[in-house]
């Protein structure tokens, strides 16, 4: 598969390399997926409340995150790409990760939905009910495994020529801030966010104490990933296990075409898709 990100922007979304086709697409998904809730069989307008309440929640939680984690790093002397040259856009990096916060809310409105209309869902808080303790630390262990391999190989079709138009947004952000972690469009939303439905599932049992960890957790290293220093520690800390890092992923909106792991480095490692793999290769030819 060809990973070349075809003319990678500098400037905002919607630059004359976005086809019509792709704007039309990005542009429709928020009101296709909001406009789903009229099949709700019954209760619509509690559907319409939870996608309100879920918006409100993910906006409000992870833009209040990301605006704390952006104060702090701002101010760090050393960045990874040098000085700034100009302020970074946090206006607009606020604005798709606001969007990218209602499609997931669309998603997240299903299992609010049928919560609170006196319908099962997937999330439990007891181990039992989850299936005991070994099934859920194997299931979940298996789930990472999955979702960052799913993250991984999107990303990369991602960068192909016919879905680069839907990450073109994100790499606008050559120099980001961590309010640019989930500034995402809409497409590349609904790739990375569909999960969220799954707890509507009753069968898909989601064990609340381990899924909320595993939120926070991708919800924090995201903000890290993209806050434009590293932090020695946590480098030091997160390298080893093969999660992503600062350092890592930062090569990834200064290079584009290298580091596509999103949570692991695992992918990158075995498709050898690292800038080091790519300079050692260089060398040797
Ligand atoms: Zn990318």
């Amino acid at each position: 598969m060809s990973s070349t990100a075809p003319d990678v922007p500098t400037t905002r979304k919607h630059s004359p390399g976005s086809p019509l086709w792709a704007k039309v697409i990005d542009r429709s998904l928020p009101f296709v997926l909001a406009g789903a809730g009229l099949l709700a069989p019954d209760h619509i307008g509690t559907f319409y409340l939870a996608l309100l309440v879920g918006f409100l929640g993910i906006a409000g939680a992870v833009l209040t995150g990301a605006a704390l984690v952006t104060l702090l790093s701002e101010r760090q002397a050393r960045r990874i790409q040098g000085p700034r040259t100009k302020p970074a856009p946090m206006l607009s990096e606020s604005k798709d990760t606001a969007l990218a916060a209602f499609i997931a809310a669309c998603f997240l409105a299903w299992p609010l939905w049928r919560l609170w209309t006196g319908r099962p869902i997937g999330l439990t808080w007891s181990v039992e009910d989850a299936g005991g303790f070994p099934l859920v630390l194997i299931q979940n262990t298996l789930a990472i495994f999955v979702l960052d391999a799913w993250l991984y190989w999107k990303h990369r079709l991602l960068h192909t020529k016919l879905l680069f138009p839907f990450h073109r947004a994100h790499h606008a952000y050559r120099d980001p801030t961590a309010l640019a972690g989930f500034a995402v469009g809409p497409v590349e939303s609904v790739m990375t966010f569909w999960p969220l439905v799954l707890v509507a599932l009753p069968e898909a049992k989601h064990y609340a104490p381990i899924y909320f960890t595993l939120v926070g957790g991708f919800i924090m290293l995201n903000y890290y990933l993209h806050c434009g220093v590293r932090i020695e520690l946590v480098e030091r800390l997160l390298s080893p296990l093969l999660l992503n890092t600062s350092a890592f992923h930062n090569i990834h909106h200064s290079h584009a075409d290298v580091n596509f792991g999103e949570a692991m480095t695992l992918w990158d490692r075995l498709c050898r898709t690292r800038l080091s793999d790519s300079r050692r290769g260089q060398r040797k030819s």
